[in-house]
C-alpha cells in the first residue's frame, strides 16, 4: 500500500512559493495547495515576481555559507534548464559587473569557483567612466515565463493552484486541502511582503525597497549581441548604500529590462518619467553602441521584499487552533520569505532548504499528535 501523503496548504505563487511548492511534490511524499491573492500573469504592484529582471548575480557574502549554498543551488538548475528546457525561458550569457570606482581592497566574490569564465575585465576593455570591472558566464530568466512555467510544473505533478486571499494564519490552517475537506498537515508561508501584515506572522522586519524598470527592444541587427550581455554598474556608495544601481538584463522574448532604483520605504505605483530618463541615460552612456537606438517599450515599478537580518526560511510544529474535543492541532509551520533583490537567483536553495526543514519537523509532529490523541482520551 503506497504510504499517506503529508498534506501541505502554501500561501504565496510568487518565485518562491511555486518554487517550494515543486520542490515538494518533486519527493513524491506531499500533496500540495497553493493559495495566492495573485497568480502568474497578473500585474500589481503587490506581487513582486513578474517585474523582476531576472538574472544571477550573487549578493552572498564571502562569509555567508548559508545564502551562498541557496545561491549555488539556484545556479545549478537554471544552467541545467538553459541548456534543456525553452520552456523555462532561462538563458546563458555574459554578465558584467562594473565600478565607477574601484574598491578598496577589492576581493574576488565567493561565486568565481561555480562561474564559467571568470575573469577581471583589461582597463582597455572598460566602458567610459568605469574603473574596474568582472565579468563571468551567467544566466538571466524571463520572470512572467518562468513562473507560468513553474505553475504548470507544479499542476503536472498533480499540485492545485487557488486564487483566495488568505486572512491569518489560522485561516490557511482551515482552507480544506482537497475536495474531501481535509485538513492540511503542513503550512508554508511564502508570501513575502504580506509577512508585515499577515496575523500569525506579523513580521515587522519585513519592507518594501522599489525598484523602476524600463523595457526597451533594439534594432533587430543589434540583438544577436544584446542578448549575451547583462551588467551591474555601480556608482560610488555603491548599490545597496547611497550610491545608483544601472543594470540590463535581457529575455528571451527579445524584450531588455533596464534599470534601476533601489527605494526603501516606498511603495509609489507612480511612474516617474524623470527615473525613466535617468535610467536610459547612464545604459546609453555604458554602452552606447547596443542602447543609443533603443526604443523604449513601457516603464514599471515592483517592490523587493527586503528583511531586516536577511531571508527567514525555518520550520516549527505549532499549535495553531484545536479540534472537537478542545485538543490543539498541531502543524508543521514553515516559512520562506524575505528576499529582497536575490528572490530568483535562490530560489531553488531556498525551496530545497524549506522541504528539509520540513522534513526535520516531521517526527515531532507525530509526537505532538500522539500526545494529543491521548489527551483527547483523558
Ligand atoms: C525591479 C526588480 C528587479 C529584480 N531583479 C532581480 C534579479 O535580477 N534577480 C533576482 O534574483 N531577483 C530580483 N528581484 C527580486 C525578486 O523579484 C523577488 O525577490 C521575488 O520575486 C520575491 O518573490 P516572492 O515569491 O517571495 O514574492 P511575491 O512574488 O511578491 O509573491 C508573494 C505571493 O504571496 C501572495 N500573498 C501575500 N499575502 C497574501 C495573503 N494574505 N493571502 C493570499 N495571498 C497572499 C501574493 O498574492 C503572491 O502570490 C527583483 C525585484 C524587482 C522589483
Amino acid at each position: 500500500m503506497a504510504a499517506q501523503k503529508y498534506k501541505v496548504n502554501l500561501l504565496g505563487a510568487g518565485v518562491s512559493g511555486l518554487s517550494t511548492a515543486l520542490a515538494l511534490l518533486q519527493t513524491g511524499r506531499y500533496t500540495v495547495k497553493v493559495v495566492a491573492t495573485h497568480l502568474p500573469t497578473d500585474l500589481n504592484i503587490d506581487y513582486t515576481s513578474p517585474w523582476a529582471g531576472a538574472h544571477w548575480r550573487s549578493y552572498a557574502d564571502i562569509a555567508d555559507l548559508e545564502q551562498q549554498e541557496y545561491d549555488a543551488a539556484t545556479f545549478r538548475r537554471f544552467a541545467h534548464l538553459a541548456e534543456t528546457e525553452p520552456k523555462a525561458g532561462v538563458m546563458f550569457l555574459s554578465g558584467h559587473d562594473y565600478w565607477e570606482v574601484k574598491p578598496k581592497n577589492f576581493v574576488d566574490p565567493w561565486f568565481k569557483r561555480i562561474v564559467p569564465n571568470y575573469r577581471h575585465v583589461p582597463l582597455a576593455e572598460l566602458p567610459p567612466g568605469i574603473e574596474f570591472g568582472i565579468t563571468y558566464t551567467t544566466v538571466a530568466v524571463n520572470a512572467p515565463k518562468y513562473l507560468l512555467y513553474l505553475q504548470e510544473q507544479v499542476h503536472a505533478r498533480g499540485g492545485i493552484v487557488e486564487r483566495a486571499t488568505v486572512a491569518s494564519l489560522k485561516a490557511l490552517a482551515q482552507i480544506p486541502h482537497d475536495a474531501k475537506g481535509s485538513k492540511p498537515d503542513i503550512l508554508v508561508n511564502c508570501s513575502a511582503l504580506g509577512s508585515r501584515t499577515l496575523p500569525g506572522v506579523h513580521d515587522l522586519q519585513m519592507f518594501p525597497t522599489r525598484g523602476q524598470i524600463v523595457i526597451v527592444r533594439v534594432p533587430d541587427e543589434l540583438w544577436p549581441k544584446a542578448k549575451q550581455f547583462t551588467m551591474e554598474r555601480y556608482s560610488e556608495g555603491g548599490a545597496m548604500g547611497t550610491g545608483k544601481i544601472t543594470y540590463v538584463i535581457p529575455r528571451d522574448n527579445g524584450e531588455i529590462v533596464l534599470g534601476g532604483t533601489m527605494e526603501h520605504w516606498s511603495t509609489d505605483e507612480a511612474i516617474s518619467e524623470e527615473t525613466t530618463k535617468a535610467i536610459v541615460e547612464r545604459v546609453v552612456g555604458t554602452r552606447p553602441d547596443l542602447f543609443s537606438k533603443a526604443t523604449v517599450l513601457r516603464s514599471c515599478a515592483g517592490l523587493r521584499p527586503n528583511r531586516r537580518g536577511g531571508v527567514r526560511v525555518t520550520a516549527s510544529v505549532e499549535q495553531l487552533d484545536w479540534n472537537e474535543s478542545w485538543t490543539p492541532n498541531s502543524f508543521v509551520v514553515a516559512h520562506n520569505y524575505g528576499h529582497g533583490p536575490f528572490g530568483y537567483q535562490a530560489s531553488v536553495g531556498c525551496a530545497q532548504k524549506t522541504v528539509t526543514n520540513i522534513e526535520d519537523r516531521l517526527q515531532a509532529l507525530e509526537q505532538y499528535r500522539a500526545s494529543s490523541r491521548t489527551m483527547s482520551k483523558l
